[in-house]
């Protein structure tokens, strides 16, 4: 399972900051773009799995969708990108073309899959968010 990898690669690269952490980690929140194709139910399950026995154990991970962003070196658009419906997988596919003049576009945004921040509740207060 591809998603199980990818949180076990998150984990261990936030361990070491994990660990200086004074009081309890309760949320984990990546950014996720559109063109990564995970599932965030299993990413959420993996994570689940793989926070046991780490500062990570009984957080949620909380995943934030970054749509695709493009630009247009032929006619200089810059932004997001049309959709098409998948029937096999029931979400809406971006189109890497431009919408405008249909060439082909460098993609600025939507290959991301990073931690963005932590949620830590200090025994001092009652949420950190
Ligand atoms: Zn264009």
């Amino acid at each position: 399972m591809h998603e199980y990898a990818v949180v076990s690669e998150l984990i261990n690269a936030l361990l070491p900051q994990a660990e200086t952490i004074e009081g309890r980690i309760v949320g984990v929140i990546l950014k996720k773009g559109e063109l990564r194709i995970l599932s965030d139910q299993a990413l959420a399950n993996a994570f689940e799995l793989l926070a046991e026995g780490t500062p990570f154990e009984g957080a949620r991970l909380i995943v934030e969708l970054v749509s695709v962003s493009v630009s247009c070196s032929s006619c200089g658009y810059e932004g997001a990108v049309d959709h098409v419906s998948d029937e096999v997988f029931h979400f809406a596919v971006p189109i890497l073309s431009c919408p405008k003049c249909q060439s082909k576009v460098d993609v600025q945004a939507g290959r991301e899959l990073f931690v963005d921040r932590l949620s830590v509740q200090t025994p001092a207060e009652t949420d950190s968010r």
